[in-house]
């Protein structure tokens, strides 16, 4: 059997595994890639963010979204098809796969196709589909990184066209008239939108009273509003008995007696992480109560020279996290010199409209006993909005009221995924409030709703006694 040598083995080519190659490649180090699935990039780029991202686009390109304010519905009217919002969906996967395989060859990575098993904590096995044995390649470090998988209960009859994950809804053939999506957290919520927007009479059943609880509540309200204007119905308090597939439709059963029907269903009841065929076991390495690899704040396992990163250590479960945690993985390994993954850092929602956040939320700070205040901004007060199609938004931001430090930015609106950044600098130099007051901004912007809500936290807070 041949056997091949690298410093470095990553498991996955997904966001994880790709930026820790390429780290360790710029370090000087050999590093081959293993990756069980014909196309390279992961869920991020196969599955997940790269084409629900892409649909995101294509939905709100086609029905005119941003255009209904001042010129109304426009082709929001007309019959939009799969093929339409597929052909951008296709054009995006292609383009990002050309990127990854050139970056690959640019920083010598080897990337070969097959499935992983440890056979001891030195050598892993790669396999095809028929479970053969292609070669065994052995390393000084390994990182695991084979990302997540919807979690699909035996009990659910999944099929590729009524019942699906939000894999398989990437390969319906339709767009559906009525939509029911089971989960109301964030990739439940992000297509939820999506569909609505599109037109589909969209229902999304959740066992938590409202969508989304992560989210500061205020902004979660604001949120509910959007939402129940592009038509999305919630059900809350929700707990789940059965799910049918009568003839062409779904057909749910609720403990509480409802039931419910729709063309198409999309069941978002979480992930679980991809470690089924690894044999971690043969390395010494142990799974976590919830079935995720434990790991210590450096990215390594149990087992010193064997690193985790990405969703297959549980949450927050992004692909921009999971980057970060792959090239801090990768730089410990290698004995450079590297830090703390960041504690505060943006999650992006790309429901419609979109969200941001870094930092705590109102919540938080009341139960942490902070003494706070809060700025805000609302979209309609920001130029650059009404120019563009004064969409629904605002800014909210918390702030300390004695030190007035910055402790948490939360956006929802057109541009938030973008313009949280800027908070989030300002949070990681440990800026005022007052900082976003003495600055110029470009006008018209989005940015500007920073000022306009610094201004109006830090007005409230001279008329405090
Ligand atoms: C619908 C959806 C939307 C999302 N949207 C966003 C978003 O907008 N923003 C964001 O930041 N995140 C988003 N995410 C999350 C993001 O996709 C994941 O957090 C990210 O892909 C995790 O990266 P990873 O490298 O850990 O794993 P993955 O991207 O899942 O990659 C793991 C790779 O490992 C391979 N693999 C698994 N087992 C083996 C094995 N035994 N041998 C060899 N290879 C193996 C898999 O085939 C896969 O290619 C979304 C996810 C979904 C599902």
């Amino acid at each position: 059997m041949e056997e091949l040598y690298a410093d470095y083995v990553v498991i996955g080519s997904g966001p994880a595994g790709q930026k820790a190659a390429i780290q360790a490649t710029k370090l000087g180090k050999t590093v081959i890639i293993l990756e069980k699935d014909p196309y390279p990039g992961g869920a991020s780029l196969n599955s997940g963010t790269i084409p629900s991202k892409s649909l995101r686009e294509a939905i709100i390109d086609l029905t005119d979204f941003y255009k209904r304010s001042f010129y109304g519905k426009g082709q929001a009217h007309k019959e939009i098809s799969i093929n339409d919002l597929n052909y951008r969906l296709n054009k995006v996967i292609d383009e990002r796969r050309k990127m990854l395989l050139q970056q690959f060859e640019k920083n010598k990575i080897k990337l070969l196709y097959g499935q992983a098993r440890f056979e001891d904590p030195h050598h892993v096995l790669l396999l095809d589909s028929e479970d053969r044995i292609l070669c065994k390649v052995r390393g000084d470090f390994f990182l695991i990184a084979p990302g997540s998988q919807p979690r699909n209960p035996l009990g659910v009859p999944f099929d590729n066209e009524v019942i699906l994950d939000s894999t398989r809804l990437l390969r319906i053939d339709h767009v559906p008239k009525t939509l029911l999506v089971l989960g109301g957290g964030i990739i439940g919520s992000e297509y939820a939108s999506f569909f609505a927007a599109l037109g589909t009479k969209v229902t999304v059943a959740d066992k938590k009273e409202h969508m989304l609880p992560l989210l500061d509540a205020e902004i979660g309200v604001h949120l509910q509003k959007a939402l129940g204007e592009i038509g999305l119905k919630m059900m809350g308090k929700k707990e789940l008995e059965k799910i049918t597939r009568v003839e062409n439709h779904a057909e749910v059963q609720f403990t509480d007696g409802t039931k419910i029907e729709a063309e198409m269903l999309l069941y978002a009841l979480g992930r679980e992480a991809n470690v089924e065929h690894l044999h971690i076991e043969a390395a010494g390495v142990t799974l976590d109560r919830s079935g995720y690899i434990p790991v210590n704040a450096l990215f390594q396992t149990s087992v010193p020279h064997i690193y985790a990163a990405g969703d297959v250590i549980g949450g927050p479960s992004l692909a921009s996290t999971s980057m970060e945690q792959g090239r801090l993985a990768a730089r410990h390994a290698f004995g450079v010199q590297t830090h703390h993954f960041p504690t505060f850092y943006p999650i992006g929602i790309y429901t419609i409209p979109e969200i941001s956040s870094c930092g705590y939320t109102e919540e938080q700070l009341k139960e942490l006993g902070f003494r706070y205040e809060i700025g805000r901004a609302h979209y309609y007060e920001i130029a650059r909005n009404i120019i563009v199609g004064n969409d629904p938004g605002m800014f909210k931001i918390l702030f300390h009221a004695d030190t007035l430090e910055i402790l948490g930015i939360h956006i929802i609106g057109r541009a938030a995924t973008e313009v949280i950044h800027i908070g989030q600098i300002a949070m990681s130099f440990n800026a005022r409030i007052d900082y976003f007051i003495d600055q110029v901004f470009n006008y018209p912007t989005y940015a500007e709703g920073y000022r306009i809500a610094a201004l109006n936290g830090y007005n409230k807070l001279k008329h405090r006694k």
